[in-house]
């Protein structure tokens, strides 16, 4: 017993303690048959690319936010969140604490209007798939795109946050690692922005961009080619998707993600 248990406060856990925890929770999910898509952070920035610093800078000028976002930084830093899936208009996410808890985001789609005025305002400004992904346009259609209320990023009111913890703040730091992790993921694929906000990116390329893609390739941000992914992303963005398609056949696996949780601290 520690000094803190003795006072009443709880016990103080090691980061290095944290990490084993969560990387024993990360095998178990494996051994039950689960497909876990952990956040993993090499070096130290959360995001280093166009869409994950841009996300990253949204969630930091997010006034509800703003008081767990240091926790929230060193859980997701630390490897706590054991697995993260982006779909349309939903984050969901298990991290690892005192107990196992279930983090979800719901995320309402981008109004109509607002994507038909984002596309106007950037039409014909940006060429291909490839140059939207990785942040290749100019700081006019910059703006358009990560305005806080007429952009992509959720505006006031079109997100909720949940977790299982029985911490009572409306954002604890497991909620806060989780948009940290979101960050993070759309580091390495940015298309999953599109996926979330239920549109689909090939509608902000100019006309002659999308006619010169391969008669093989989708004009769509999911269909973008393998070829054009492993350019910009190299091999790590393939074997994401494949892993991604592969857990939609795990049938029931939402469903199963609900009731991990409970328990007291965190
Ligand atoms: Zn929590």
């Amino acid at each position: 017993m520690g000094f803190g248990d003795y006072y009443g406060f709880p016990e103080y856990v090691s980061v290095a303690k944290r990490r084993a925890r969560a990387q024993q929770r990360l095998k178990a999910l494996v051994r039950k048959g689960r497909k876990p898509s952990p956040i993993v952070i090499e070096g130290r920035t959360i995001a280093t690319t166009f869409w994950g610093k841009a996300w990253c800078e949204y969630v930091e000028g997010h006034a509800a936010l703003v008081s767990r976002l240091e926790r929230g930084r060193s859980y997701v830093k630390n490897g706590l969140v054991i697995d993260l899936e982006v779909s349309k208009g939903r984050v969901q996410a298990l991290v690892s604490g005192t107990d196992l808890y279930e983090v979800e985001m719901e995320i309402a789609p981008l109004p109509e209007p607002r994507w038909k005025a984002v596309r106007r305002h950037c039409g014909g400004q940006i060429g291909t798939l490839v140059e939207l992904l990785s942040g290749r346009f100019s700081s006019a259609v910059m703006e358009v795109l990560s305005h806080r209320e007429k952009g992509l990023f959720p505006a006031k009111g079109e997100m909720v946050l949940r977790c299982s913890c029985p911490d009572g703040e409306w954002v604890c730091k497991h909620v806060a690692a989780v948009v940290y992790g979101v960050g993070a993921r759309l580091d390495h694929a940015p298309e999953l922005l599109f996926t979330l906000r239920g549109v689909d990116g090939a509608d902000l390329i100019a006309e002659a961009g999308k006619v010169g893609q391969s008669a093989a390739a989708q004009p769509s941000a999911k269909g973008l080619a393998a070829g054009q992914l492993e350019d910009i992303f190299g091999i790590e963005i393939e074997t994401r998707a494949t892993k991604r398609a592969s857990r939609k056949t795990v049938a029931g696996g939402v469903n199963a993600k609900r009731r991990v949780s409970a328990g007291r601290g965190s």
